[in-house]
């Protein structure tokens, strides 16, 4: 057990916090009760001015020293994340470093460009002359909600361009793994954080409600389910959200791809993480004539892979099934399939032994009736399915209450790129997966049930602010047109304007 985790665990009471891969216990961490969030949010707002009054440069200083420790520190933020999770030692180092360390560059370079006053002009002659702005500020208090899949992504990434806003956070990450943002929420009071300006509230479902009803907006990570409980708490205090939610990625592979690129892809998109990543790759659409073949290489590649506890870089390529529940829901979707007629190609069952684990699957002769291809399955399954033509990978790939992203493969980018545009998904790459995440300056949401909002780009910092319109008139009679009395001439000739500025066009 590292120290910090001995530390935590010194506080004895509360979350009891496993390691998937072994099963042992790792740490205690105290619980936030709902009763005690208020307190903790009346801390938070207290400190939340004098943050907002450092303005962008004394901001993005910390988070430039946070960036970092991050790297510094990297080797202690991979061994905590990879405890809790059970996730392999390459999957954090590859997948939560990179991306925390470039997100707090990012966001301590950018908010002073996306929150910058916009100076608007108005198409309106009735506004000549007068001065309009729009302009953001920092809402108060963020609550961030997490998921228990990317602690450190999932949950801190999502503080650091609410911080960079000028905003206090309640951070409340899964009790199933709340070792990753105690250690970042410690970490930041070390790199210059005012006390205070981010809070860690662990605990359950309950905890997170509680947050919702004490906060200025929240910005929820986590399943379908869940999201729709947390709107709907969230809309009797008329309190915005932003939803990234669950997704059903497809992939469809045509006839002209390279198979071999696509085969390694599908295998590496849907068992990284153990395939617990919101933007895993769900199902994939083979065209029929490159089917046997995308299959064929897909199985070998799947069934070479190590699963296991990591012992460090290199050890095992799929770890465990970091939340209990689940490990239910990947047997269940399996073992649907099989009685409903599909095959299992390699893997198909649990591992006996220590630790939480489900060997990494391939699934064929499935099809639309099945949980596998309509639900999400969040684990270390793949399942693939034939189809006559691009058109009917399209109608497929759309056939689906989610919408978080896709990908299309072929060696034709200029059609990949026009099949894209038909998938019905927030974000769609073209010969790669996943990659998009990497872009900070690309918004990245969900539709349909996969979500509301999005993280990244603009609309990534501003959704953590106030917007506010500025009208200013400088210079001006001392009577409108307008104002009282009414006089019939002048109504007329408003009537008048409008027909002349408005009305010449043709109606057909
Ligand atoms: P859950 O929806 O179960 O939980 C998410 C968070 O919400 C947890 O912190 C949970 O606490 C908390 N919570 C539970 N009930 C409530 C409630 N009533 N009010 C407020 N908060 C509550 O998701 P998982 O943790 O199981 O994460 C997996 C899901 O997350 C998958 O569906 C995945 O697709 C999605 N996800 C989406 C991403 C995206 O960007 N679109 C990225 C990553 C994951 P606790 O765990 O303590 O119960």
């Amino acid at each position: 057990m590292a120290t910090a985790e001995r530390d935590l665990a010194r506080g004895a009471a509360g979350i009891a916090v496993e390691n998937p891969a072994t099963g042992g216990v790792i740490a205690a961490v105290t619980a936030t009760s709902p009763q005690e969030v208020g307190a903790l949010a009346a801390r938070a707002r207290a400190a939340q001015p004098a943050w907002a009054a450092l303005g962008f440069d004394g901001r993005a200083q910390v988070l430039r020293r946070a960036q970092k420790w991050v790297t510094d520190h990297a080797d202690r933020i991979v061994a905590t994340i990879v405890s809790e999770t059970g996730k392999t030692h390459d999957d954090a180092v590859i997948s939560e470093i990179p991306y925390t360390a470039s997100a707090l560059g990012f966001w301590a370079r950018q908010a002073p460009h996306y929150l910058a006053d916009e100076k608007v002009r108005s198409s309106s002659p009735f506004l000549a002359g007068r001065k309009l702005v729009v302009r953001y500020e920092a809402l108060g208090l963020v609550g961030v909600i997490g998921p228990w899949n990317y602690p450190l992504v999932n949950s801190f990434g999502d503080c650091i361009p609410a911080l960079a806003a000028g905003n206090a956070v309640i951070l409340k990450p899964s009790e199933v793994t709340p070792l990753t943002s105690l250690l970042m929420a410690a970490a930041m009071r070390e790199c210059g954080l005012p006390e205070d300006v981010l809070i860690v509230a662990a605990g359950d479902g309950a905890t997170g409600a509680a947050v919702i009803d004490a906060v200025d907006m929240v910005m929820f990570t986590g399943s379908t389910e869940t999201g729709k409980k947390v709107m709907a708490r969230a809309a009797e205090t008329l309190t915005p959200v932003s939803l990234e939610l669950g997704g059903k990625d497809p992939m469809i592979v045509l006839a002209d791809a390279d198979v071999e690129r696509a085969a390694g892809a599908a295998a590496y998109y849907s068992m990284q993480n153990g395939g617990q990543t919101c933007v895993s790759v769900e199902r994939v659409y083979v065209e029929a004539p490159v089917y046997d073949e995308f299959v064929d290489k897909l199985s070998r590649k799947v069934a070479a892979l190590r699963q296991g506890a990591s012992s460090g870089p290199g050890t095992v390529d799929v770890g465990a099934v970091t939340s209990p529940p689940q490990l239910d829901v990947v047997e269940r979707h399996v073992e649907e399939a099989r009685r409903a007629g599909a095959r299992v190609l390699t893997g198909g069952a649990a591992r006996d032994g220590d630790g939480r684990f489900y060997a990494p699957t391939v699934l064929v002769d499935v099809d639309h009736s099945m949980a596998c291809m309509r639900e999400e399955t969040f684990g270390p399954t793949v399942p693939v399915m034939a189809v006559r033509d691009a058109d009917e990978a399209v109608r497929l790939a759309n056939d689906s209450p989610y919408g978080l992203s896709a990908s299309v493969w072929t060696r034709e980018a200029a059609r990949g790129e026009a099949l894209a545009r038909r998938i019905e998904c927030g974000v769609v790459c073209v010969n790669d997966a996943q990659l998009n995440y990497l872009a900070l300056e690309l918004p990245m949401g969900g539709w349909k049930a996969s979500g509301l909002g999005s993280r990244h780009g603009a609309a990534g910092i501003r959704k953590y602010c106030r917007q506010q319109s500025l009208l200013v008139t400088r210079f001006a009679p001392p009577v409108d047109l307008q104002f009282y009395p009414f006089r019939a001439r002048t109504t007329k000739l408003f009537g008048r304007a409008v027909r002349l500025l408005y009305g010449r066009g043709k109606r057909a």
